[in-house]
């Protein structure tokens, strides 16, 4: 039975992780979250992993005591560096990764240099430090297996494909709830989270409205499959069935359709290269009559071509992307950024914070540190 370790287990995704692993009775050997213990302790108490880790170090005490309730005890591991420990124990055979933000990038190393493969469905690991993952997964041996609807897609569609003959990676984008409305001047939080076809954690709803969520995507899959941004191509299709698309020289296109449902892409992360009986709805394509496609409008949407800008410039530019936009969607969440001026502050702190070449992960670390902080000074006193 494989023995699974959700990093972020009681967030969106991580929750659909709980629900998979439960189907499949998969063995779960280690839990963690940021800051929701109780949540923890109940799955926990369901699953029975040797250890649990907490990133948060003001609810530690609250996790001790909840988890000491439990036979065995889980050992507790705290902290950023807590979340690392956890992922690096040996006895995980993979390691689900869906911790938001970029300190899911510390337990993604880890584990790869325990020599584990992962699970990823922490975007910001890879758009800010594609490179050292990815080269360092090479080195090791191990797989990184992508969890994103559109990097699975893709994955599946070039299963047993001669890779020269790619000619384009087509990434799906559901345009957000903001596809049909003129005006972007007024949105509010409320709006911003409430995504029309995925069930999905906030950050990543906002990224979905603004279509950042797709820049991040590029680059995610520029590292996955090693696509130049000038075979990557972004097409609205609203109905989010068709998950994406490759393209070969030949012209033949093969698509991955199925329904609006994450637990597709985590299960097959988990049982690849089997296939499973799987928890989502089965499609009914005649019931849905129609499915749209139709380009992005990047005058309404400047954010969804930040991803190949951010490849083009190379270096940290991805990285400082990122970082913007992680404090950029707080600020909005906290009524202190206009939600059309996020992607253009985004753009901005790209372009200051420069390049540079391949980065190790200290200049990673600092341009993400810079970035965070020329959106804070720049837009966290802009109340409208
Ligand atoms: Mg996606």
């Amino acid at each position: 039975m494989l023995s699974v370790c959700i990093l972020g287990s009681t967030g969106s995704v991580g929750g659909q992780a709980i629900e998979v692993v439960r189907s499949l009775g998969l063995r779960v050997s280690g839990l963690s979250t940021w800051s929701n213990v109780r949540l923890l302790a109940e799955q926990a108490r369901e699953f029975g992993p040797s250890a649990c880790a907490v990133g948060d170090r003001r609810v530690a005490s609250d996790a001790r005591s909840l988890l000491r309730e439990l036979s065995p005890t889980p050992e507790l591991f705290v902290g950023t560096d807590g979340l690392a420990e956890l992922a690096s124990m040996a006895e995980h055979e993979i390691v689900l990764n869906a911790v938001v933000g970029f300190v899911g990038v510390y337990p993604t190393l880890a584990a790869i240099d325990a020599g584990h493969d992962v699970a990823l469905a922490n975007k910001e690991t890879l758009v800010a430090a594609g490179s050292i993952v990815m080269g360092r997964a090479r080195q090791r041996g191990v797989s990184i297996r992508p969890i994103d609807s559109e990097h699975s897609a893709i994955w599946q569609c070039l299963a047993g494909q001669n890779r020269p003959a790619l000619s384009r990676l087509i990434l799906t984008a559901s345009g957000g709830p903001f596809r049909d409305r003129a005006d972007l001047s007024d949105v509010t939080r409320q709006q911003a989270l409430a995504h029309p076809n995925w069930r999905m954690g906030p950050k990543i709803s906002v990224d979905s409205a603004t279509m950042i969520n797709k820049a991040l995507e590029v680059v995610e899959a520029h590292w996955l499959f090693d696509a130049s941004p000038d075979i990557m191509e972004i097409v609205v299709h609203r109905e989010s069935i068709v998950h994406s698309m490759v393209e070969f020289v030949d012209g033949s296109v093969i698509a991955q359709m199925g329904a609006a449902d994450m637990r597709t892409p985590i299960q097959y992360a988990l049982t690849y290269p089997t296939r499973r009986e799987g928890l989502a709805e089965r499609l009914d394509l005649a019931g849905l009559g129609t499915l749209t496609f139709a380009s992005p409008d990047t005058e309404r949407f400047p954010g969804v071509l930040l991803g190949h800008q951010a490849l083009r410039r190379g270096g940290v530019a991805p990285a400082a992307m990122s970082a913007a936009n992680e404090v950029a969607v707080d600020l909005f969440c906290r009524g202190m950024l206009r939600f059309c001026d996020i992607a253009p502050a985004v753009g901005e702190a790209m372009v200051s914070i420069g390049a540079g070449g391949e980065p190790t992960i200290r200049e990673i670390v600092e341009a993400d540190g810079r970035a965070r902080q020329f959106i804070e000074e720049r837009c966290g006193g802009c109340m409208r």
